[in-house]
């Protein structure tokens, strides 16, 4: 029994090995998506340091170019590291992948110690399918009704918009969702703004 055991899971390692998707290295688990060693460079940035506003680095609460910005956004990781070739996998085709990246971004809110928006508005305007997973499955955990239609019902609420990066799309999600006139909105995404 042991041997066909042993034969099985060695044939499930042929068939479905796990390999990191960051450095390609066998992972300690068929249900890892990262080996431990990159799982380790994952590192969940702090509010500390961080601009209030735009949550760019900053000395100050608020950088220079938030002095006068009204919306708040907040990112679990740089664009770059193993977080970027996870999105990178799923853009290109892992989409199973998303609720990993809900569960992540979900503790990263909670951490931040945010309070719980109102709703939820996925992106709309790029990969709209995985965008509408990623705000369902947000929502799922947060426990926060998420909205894809009737955005008029934003009207004086706490909207949390939800997104992979931060990107064209992105900013036009936020001009749209602003004539709404939402109470306070806040854009939260996996990683930050691209860095050229
Ligand atoms: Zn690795
Ligand atoms: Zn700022």
């Amino acid at each position: 029994m042991r041997v066909l055991l042993k034969i099985r899971s060695a044939i499930q390692q042929i068939c479905y090995p796990s390999i990191c998707i960051y450095c390609h290295k066998l992972c300690n688990s068929k249900r890892h998506i990262f080996c431990r060693e990159c799982f380790d460079l994952i590192d969940l940035l702090e509010k500390e340091e961080r601009c209030s506003c735009c949550f760019c680095i900053s000395d100050e609460l608020y950088c220079l170019s938030c002095m006068h910005q009204t919306v708040k956004q907040v990112y679990v990781s740089e664009q770059e590291g193993p977080l970027y070739a996870l999105l990178e996998k799923i853009l290109q085709g892992q989409h199973y992948r998303v609720p990993a990246i809900a569960a992540l971004m979900a503790y990263q809110y909670l951490k931040l110690d945010f309070s719980l928006p109102d709703y939820i508005v996925p992106n709309l305007y790029a990969h709209k399918k995985l965008a509408i997973l990623l705000a369902k499955e947000i929502s799922k955990i947060l426990q926060v009704p998420y909205r894809r239609f009737f955005l008029r019902k934003l009207q004086n609420s706490h909207v949390l918009l939800t997104c992979f990066q931060q990107d064209q799309s992105y900013d036009k999600s936020i001009q749209v969702i602003e004539k709404e006139n939402p109470k306070t909105l806040m854009g939260f995404t996996l990683l930050g703004p691209l860095s050229f």
